[in-house]
């Protein structure tokens, strides 16, 4: 590692994403993508914006994608903030923790960024070990902390938290900020936004990279009261990161304005998630409860890792993450049913 960069550098560590290959014919279901596509008012909303408007700066507030969230919250523009992909305001929000004298908290098992960006900005984070079937328990928060950040449901179980539970953690951390990240909740998660009017603590964030099928946009906003929202315009203007694009600012006004699109598609992901855990369990597999467009499944006799590359072989990815209490685990996308046959298929031919 270069010397002549901070120290902290060379203690980073990078978050691995997930692959992208690109082989035809390949089942891709490895980074929760959704597998129907866009909205096509949203695809049409990009044709028709994308003119000689470009040359133009877009509108720096993205004052109409924030008032069309917002109207579909039942919140107001104030309460609203983008950025470009949830990971950037997720990246925001640990930003605006820097120097907090309290730790964050954070499940042992759960999205990978959370300790990546902990090491970035120096942030001390205490990492909340998950109980033995994997799930958050929440009086184990109960400990002084600065900030909790929580993944609802969580990431890569798929386990959601109810909302009774969410409210009593804000109501024992008053002086915390409570970050609920729902990148996965339109899968069946109880979403903690009707909090927000009640608790002046509460941060939510969401995406449309997930039930709105716009994860090459990157587009994620965060909802919450005026304050904290102020709190983030003022930390991104003084690292000044870009507003999201023209493009970008017009699909996702469009996108969640198809209300009846993100239904359809949302419906469909849930009737095959449902199908996909009867014949995984058929297979021996044993499924952690899942509210998410992925399941956590492991075979009750072979590895994770072996069938990782078994499955891969058979021209199927899936994720398969080699960390300690996980490596036993495979986190497979939810796809179409025909997606979700050519799995099972490989599966009884690898079993
Ligand atoms: N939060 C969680 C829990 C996730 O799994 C992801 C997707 N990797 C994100 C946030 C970020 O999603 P995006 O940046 O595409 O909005």
């Amino acid at each position: 590692m270069s010397r002549y960069w901070s120290p902290i550098v060379s203690k980073l560590r990078p978050y691995v994403a997930g692959e992208q290959p690109r082989i035809p014919g390949l089942v891709k279901l490895n980074t929760n993508e959704n597998p129907y596509g866009p909205s096509p008012k949203a695809l049409e909303a990009i044709q028709q914006a994308a003119d000689d408007r470009l040359r133009l700066y877009p509108d720096p507030a993205a004052t109409e994608l924030r008032e069309t969230i917002a109207a579909r919250f039942g919140l107001t523009a104030e309460e609203i903030f983008v950025g470009n992909g949830s990971d950037e305001v997720l990246a925001l929000t640990f930003q605006a923790l820097l120097k907090h004298k309290l730790p964050l908290l954070y499940p042992d098992v759960s999205y990978s960024f959370y300790p990546t960006y902990s090491l970035l900005y120096e942030i001390e984070a205490i990492e909340v070990p998950v109980d033995d079937q994997y799930r958050i328990r929440l009086a184990d928060y109960d400990r002084p902390c600065g900030a909790i950040i929580l993944p609802n449901p969580n990431a890569p179980t798929g386990t959601g938290l109810p909302l009774t539970g969410i409210e009593a953690l804000l109501a024992a951390h008053p002086d915390a900020v409570v970050v609920i990240d729902e990148a996965y909740v339109d899968f069946g998660g109880e979403s903690a936004v009707p909090l927000i009017s009640k608790h002046p603590n509460l941060l939510v964030v969401q995406t449309l990279s997930k039930s709105r099928s716009f994860a090459g946009l990157r587009v994620g906003f965060a909802l919450g009261q005026q304050d904290l929202i102020e709190a983030l315009v003022r930390v991104k203007d003084s690292f000044n990161s870009y507003p999201l694009d023209r493009l970008a600012q017009v699909a996702a006004t469009a996108a969640i304005k198809d209300e009846a699109w993100f239904e359809a598609c949302r419906r469909k992901i849930i009737a095959s998630r449902e199908n996909l855990v009867r014949d995984l369990e058929a297979l021996d597999f044993e499924v952690l409860p899942s509210q998410a467009n992925f399941v956590f499944a492991r075979h009750k006799s072979r590895s994770g890792a072996a069938l990782n590359a078994a499955l891969r072989e058979h021209g199927v990815l899936v994720r398969h993450f080699a960390k300690p209490r996980i490596s036993e685990f495979l986190r497979i996308s939810i796809g179409t049913d025909e997606e979700c046959a050519r799995l099972v298929s490989a599966l009884k031919e690898i079993l």
